[in-house]
């Protein structure tokens, strides 16, 4: 249960070459949307931005080094990256659904894409017998989340992906909240990995983007087909903001892993807190998968406190180091209602189902002292 070791060096030279013409240690933001042509069609291997740049490119090597993968696309969204996916099915597939997914891919799905004739249906996947009975013949895509958003279950990646193999459907993997430093879905059988780069890869909380990675040829061409076709490209800056945030991924993931670790450990003895979810505790149903599939846990815990609505609105309001806000994954540590917040898009009677209450609280742990988000949690659990 550690970071490979080899993965701190990684990140630090993934994708990075000095510049050629200056030496430039970092790459530059070509912040250019053309390129001069020598003669019609004859360039130095760009034409124009939203096919590539040089800024992107690095960035998108980079992504590939991080899920050891043959290629990387960097998209303007995690959604973005996710509807690209989606964007290389036909009318008339059906694609399975892990129950917890991210609000904004549930809606993505359920609100954007089932009116073209794809049918979505969402199954609690960390039973792997569900996906055997829901794979139907015209099941092109399993799209598995782990851990999920909000409850941390854990699925069985390598399980899932056996089963969707042998039914010719392709397996997408959401490692955002993993990250590429603790679980490498490619190296257990699946097919594509998505991330929202805005989380844990972006990590200071001030971009929006996402990332495709994968090894198959023909995968690759038709998504990043979709990504020349339809655009949605970050720009030279925000590249070369995502390339610096890479390069620190491993040293911040494992300060965020271990903050998570103490809190989950401290709420679960706390007498205000009925409940914790974590994957790194005993306690979790998915522990010993948890501990066979990742590397880490990452630091993201939540919990159902006791008491009424009223107590819980009152605790977010008494924390001070954790600000209340949506998203995650950044080196402060947030605290989210998920069921007025983040998840508010998903349906009531879906909320209900997964376990989605008032009282549920989620975290994300930052990178700042263990000791100062306990002591902050203390004083907001002293009513
Ligand atoms: C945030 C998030 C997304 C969506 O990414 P954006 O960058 O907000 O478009 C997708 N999946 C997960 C797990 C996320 O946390």
């Amino acid at each position: 249960m550690s970071i490979r070791p080899s993965d701190f060096t990684k990140v630090v030279h993934a994708g990075v070459e000095p510049d050629p013409r200056t030496g430039a240690i970092m790459t530059p933001i070509f912040q250019t949307s053309t390129y001069v042509q020598e003669a019609p069609n004859q360039h130095k291997g760009w034409d124009y931005s939203r096919a590539g740049n040089p800024t992107r490119d690095a960035l998108e090597e980079a992504f590939a080094a991080l899920e050891g993968a043959k290629y990387g696309l960097a998209f303007s969204s995690g959604l973005a990256a996710e509807q690209a996916i989606i964007q290389i099915l036909n009318p008339g597939d059906h694609v399975l659904v892990c129950d917890d997914v991210y609000g904004g891919t549930g809606r993505l799905f359920r609100r954007l894409f089932a009116k073209y004739n794809l049918t979505f249906e969402f199954i609690d996947m960390t039973a792997v017998k569900n996906v055997e009975a829901a794979i139907k013949p015209n099941t092109r895509l399993v799209w598995i989340e782990t851990p999920t958003n909000p409850l941390l279950k854990v699925i069985d990646i390598a399980a899932v992906t056996k089963l969707a193999h042998q039914a010719s459907a392709l397996v997408v993997v959401d490692n955002t909240f993993a990250s590429p430093i603790f679980q490498s879905p490619l190296e257990m059988g699946a097919d594509i990995v998505v991330h929202s780069t805005t989380k844990y890869i972006g990590g200071h909380s001030d971009i929006i983007g996402g990332a495709v990675m994968m090894n198959d040829d023909k995968l690759y061409e038709q998504i990043k087909f979709v990504q020349f076709a339809g655009g949605a490209v970050p720009g030279p800056f925000e590249s070369f903001l995502l390339l610096r945030s890479v390069k620190t991924l491993a040293v911040r993931m494992e300060k965020h892993d271990a903050n998570a670790l103490t809190v989950a450990r401290y709420l679960a003895e706390h007498s205000r807190v009925k409940e914790v979810f974590f994957p790194g505790l005993p306690s979790h149903p998915q522990h010993a998968l948890a501990k066979k599939q990742m590397r880490g846990f990452a630091g993201m815990v939540s919990f159902n406190l006791k008491g009424n609505y009223d107590e819980v609105v009152s605790f977010l309001q008494k924390l001070k180091v954790f600000s209340l806000a949506e998203s995650l994954g950044g080196v402060e540590s947030l605290v989210n209602h998920p069921e007025k917040m983040t998840h508010a898009s998903v349906p009531e009677e879906m909320r209900k189902q997964l376990g989605i209450g008032p009282n549920l609280i989620r975290l994300s742990c930052g990178i700042e002292s263990a000791d100062d988000l306990i002591k902050d949690l203390d004083q907001a659990l002293k009513s």
